[in-house]
């Protein structure tokens, strides 16, 4: 791990609103302040947990690679009602967001407010995808924008990231692996997230993004077509469309409900940040 891991970890623990780390000589020492005004989520004290070394992560293709190459290496086929790839291949960013705005591919266009394609730098190194818009992010249109927002822009900020412009390490794209809020909140089904695949598979090949974190167990199928625990999943540098590194962590909203998992979180963070240093 590199030598600022100790930095990086008190930033975390900072912007989780932990008032404490562990100092060289094992006692409490200083909490380092949260490098960016972050929201304030509530955390109770978590032991400090050293994260394992990023796997050495193999060069990335530069090379174009179509969609219809894409969709080859998932595991699961798209079921007929979605969008044929010649729909989206070859759409850029206007394009394909209006494409998404105005969907019918699958039964989640029923009882949305409005589709969520996704915010951010649209050629940003880091890509967050999530699983699905929640009541806030289908009246607003942006994703995470509620408590488990206001957690990931936390986390985020702790390694300098946003998703705003102008974040010292800089900003990222954070999508959903579908578009459309499933109604009461409930999981999406496999076929609404193999429908929804291309739209994200299309903004990956639009992105290009040096790393993307998969948050929770619908972004995984949608990204690396497995069933897994994510417990499993965690730890490891997964190769997922276009080969590119997908680091698979909790859902921010699942780090809600069960607070001391935020150390494994961090853990998934600095793998993903160390992946990326490493890539070309
Ligand atoms: S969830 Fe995706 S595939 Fe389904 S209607 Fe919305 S944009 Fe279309």
């Amino acid at each position: 791990m590199t030598p600022r891991w100790d930095e990086r970890q008190r930033a975390m623990l900072g912007a989780l609103g932990l008032n404490w780390w562990p100092g060289a000589a094992g006692k409490p020492g200083r909490a380092a302040p949260a490098p960016t005004p972050v929201p304030a989520v509530a955390a109770p004290a978590i032991a400090p947990v050293s994260a394992p070394p990023a796997p050495v992560v193999a060069p990335v293709p530069a090379r174009a690679v179509p969609v219809a190459e894409l969709l080859h290496t998932l595991r699961e086929p798209a079921p007929l009602q979605a969008p044929a790839v010649s729909d989206v291949a070859g759409l850029d960013w206007p394009a394909l967001e209006e494409r998404i705005r105005s969907c019918q591919a699958c039964g989640l266009c029923q009882k949305r407010r409005q589709a969520v394609p996704g915010v951010g730098l649209q050629t940003a190194d880091w890509l967050i995808v999530g699983e699905g818009p929640g009541e806030q992010e289908d009246l607003q249109g942006e994703p995470f924008v509620g408590p488990s927002g206001q957690l990931l822009d936390a986390m985020l900020a702790a390694l300098r990231l946003s998703r705003q412009p102008g974040a010292p390490a800089g900003q990222v794209y954070i999508a959903n692996a579908v578009k459309c809020r499933p109604p009461g909140n409930r999981n999406p089904e496999p076929d609404e997230i193999a429908a929804c695949r291309p739209y994200l598979l299309r903004q990956i090949e639009l992105i290009r993004p040096r790393v993307i974190l998969a948050l929770g167990r619908i972004a995984v199928q949608s990204l690396l077509g497995s069933e897994a625990p994510l417990g499993k999943l965690r730890g490891q540098v997964h190769r997922g469309p276009l080969d590119l590194p997908v680091v698979v962590s909790y859902h921010p909203a699942y780090l809600l409900r069960n607070p001391l998992e935020k150390a494994r979180a961090w853990e998934d963070l600095c793998l993903a940040a160390d992946t990326l240093e490493a890539a070309p």
